[in-house]
């Protein structure tokens, strides 16, 4: 089991690979109380481990704001306890606000995972790959992963390196 930041900027499809991530083969658990720090968005269960999703508000607020010192501090404090960070963001567009997230959670230490969302409105799909290219170019990420979140496209291979990222779990041995 682990825990999972999921942020980016709004509209870029979070809600949406939530509960695509929650909805397929899953079972939700007991809620778990929630934290002031970390809104629990859901927990997706597959047969090799559990992730808890939530969201990271410090960091959408503090992205606002200039990069500053803060801001890191923040950055920390925000993924503090998170196994692994899900920075979505869409298909042929990255913002500033989306370096500002990354350079905050890079900071912060945490295993940043760039999910690039809405590949299904891609036409042409050759066009990923440069674009791909340009983000990671001198940026470090864990992995990273095209999905359609819609469509449900590439989400087990995200699951399968999510589950990679997390501590290993306590094994289970047959009586
Ligand atoms: P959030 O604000 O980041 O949580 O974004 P939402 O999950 O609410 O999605 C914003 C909009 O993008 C909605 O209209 C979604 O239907 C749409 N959307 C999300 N994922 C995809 C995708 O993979 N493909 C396409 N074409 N649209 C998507």
């Amino acid at each position: 089991a682990g825990n999972v930041a999921v942020l980016g900027r709004p509209n870029v499809g979070k809600s949406t690979l939530v509960n695509a991530l929650v909805g397929a083969k899953v079972s939700i658990v007991s809620p778990r109380p929630q934290t002031t720090r970390h809104r629990l968005l859901g927990i997706a269960t597959f047969p090799e481990g559990q992730l808890l999703l939530v969201d990271t508000p410090g960091i959408h607020r503090e992205q606002k704001r200039a990069m500053n010192r803060m801001m890191n501090r923040a950055a920390r404090g925000a993924v503090e306890g998170v196994d692994a960070a899900v920075l979505v963001i869409e298909a042929g567009r990255w913002t500033e606000e989306d370096g500002l997230a990354y350079s905050a959670l890079r900071a912060s230490g945490v295993p940043v995972v760039l999910v690039v969302n809405k590949v299904d409105k891609v036409k042409d799909k050759t066009a990923l790959l440069p674009f791909i290219s340009e983000i990671t170019h001198e940026r470090e990420f864990a992995f990273v992963h095209p999905v359609s979140a819609m469509k449900s496209k590439g989400l087990e291979a995200l699951v399968k390196n999510l589950i990679f990222l997390m501590p290993e779990s306590e094994p289970h041995y047959a009586e």
